[in-house]
Parts: structure tokens; sequence; C-alpha cells
């Protein structure tokens, strides 16, 4: 059997101040995909820059959102619909990132998010992760019920259209990212939970981790069980994250 794709995903945030900018982190990225052959890429960036950025779009790299509104159309001011992005190309979205959640984003919306973005045909990128860790391991009961919740209802067939972002809050943008040995188990874990709800291995889920990725420290993070990265800061930087991803492409 063909092995599956290693995953990249940059979120830029609410980042380049300027679409220039934008475009050539975007080329950059391209430029740098040219031997890459057993890696995907997904591009998140701002709303804005999305119908720009579409055209770099390619059966490697991917355009994602990070966040929308779960209803399709309607009364509601300043949303962008998870409906309305696939006409630019998005394919991925992010949703339940710490950043969202710190702004009131309970599991119960994101559940309806998730399952918005699987309707439209699109991958969701679940992102999940304790704010801090104990000595007793609360962290893995916290971390279980947040993907209990969130995926609420989803059925078997959108596990081919889900990815899981494991980003514990306290390494997002830190100065390290977390010890090998916890993202290992951690991975373990997640499948544990999916299998628990599912009643099957769900081995096509891609497991990802997030929190202060580099290109330091990348190489290390991919002996650990996980099938990919989800990068903020060094995915701004169209030649780090270039490395970045030769990185997972090398990676075992
Ligand atoms: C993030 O915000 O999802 C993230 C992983 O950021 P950073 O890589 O900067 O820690």
């Amino acid at each position: 059997m063909k092995k599956p794709k290693k995953l990249v995903v940059g979120n830029w945030k609410m980042n380049p101040k300027c679409l220039e900018e934008a475009k050539k982190i975007a080329s950059d990225v391209k430029r740098g995909m040219k031997n890459i052959k057993k890696t995907q890429v997904v591009l998140c960036p701002p709303f804005i820059y999305i119908p720009a950025i579409s055209n770099t779009a390619s059966t490697s790299i991917f355009v994602g959102a990070q966040d929308a509104f779960y209803e399709p159309l309607g009364a509601h001011t300043g949303e962008v619909s998870f409906s309305q992005l696939p006409q630019f190309k998005v394919s991925h979205c992010l949703v339940g990132h710490s950043e969202r959640r710190a702004r009131g984003e309970s599991d119960e919306i994101i559940n309806k998010k998730v399952t918005a973005v699987v309707s439209d045909g699109m991958t969701v990128v679940l992102c999940v992760g304790e704010k801090t860790r104990d000595a007793h391991g609360d962290y893995l009961s916290f971390v279980r019920g947040q993907i209990m919740a969130d995926l609420r209802d989803v059925s078997k067939k959108s596990l081919d259209h889900l990815v899981i972002a494991y980003e514990p809050v306290w390494a997002i943008g830190a100065s390290e990212s977390m010890a090998g040995r916890d993202i290992h188990e951690m991975a373990i874990y997640i499948k544990k939970v999916l299998r628990e709800i599912y009643g099957l291995p769900a081995d096509g889920v891609k497991i990802l981790y997030g929190g202060s990725v580099n290109v330091e420290n990348i190489s290390d993070i991919m002996k650990n069980g996980v099938d990919g990265v989800l990068v903020g800061r060094d995915s701004l930087d169209g030649k780090r994250f270039g490395e970045i991803i030769k990185a997972v492409e090398e990676s075992k």
C-alpha cells in the first residue's frame, strides 16, 4: 500500500501586513516545493488574501481558512461562511484554534463548525490541546473531552476529511516546543480516543503537532509518531517554512 503523505499546515494568523508580502510568501513556498513528493502543504492566510493566494493551489499545496461561521448565509454581519470558501479553492479549514477558544468559542460551537466544514466537502483541521500540564495526567482527559465534544455526531465517513492538530496551548508562541516523548504519548492517546468514538482504528486521520515548531526542532518532532505539523510564526518566512517542509519530507 502507498504510504500516506505527510502534512504541513501554515497558520499565518493576522499576518502579513500587505497583499504583496502574502503573495511573496506563497510564491516562495511554491518554489520550495519543486522536489517535494511525499508531503502536502496547507497555507492558511487571512480571508482577504485568499483570492490572490488561491492560484498557488495544486496537488501538493492547498489553501486553508483559519476559521469561518457555520451558518451558510444570512444576517450575520462581519462573518464569512464555510460554504462561501470552496469557490476560492479553499479545501481545508482550521477549527478550534486556541486563539479562537480564548475568545469564547465553546466545544458546542466548534462541533457545529466541524460539521459545516465536512458537509461543505472540505477537510477540517481540528485543533485541541490543554492550557496547562499537571502531574496527574488530567491533561489527557481534558483533550479527550475536547475531541469527544468537538466530534459529536460527526460520522465515520467524515473521517476521510478530518485532521487533528494537537497544540498544547502553553507551547504555542513559546521559546521551545514540547518534549518529543510527550508528543509521542499524545499522538498515541488521540488515536486511542478516535478508536473509542468510532469503534475502529481511524488510521486515515492524520495527527499533527503544533507549538513552536521551527527549523531547528522539526526533525526531532517528526520522530514522535505524528503525521506532520501545524506551524505559526515560521510559516511566515517562505525560506524557513520551506526548510521545515523539506525536513518533514525527509522524515521516516
Ligand atoms: C499556532 O498558533 O498554531 C502555532 C503553532 O504557533 P507557533 O508555531 O508560533 O507556536
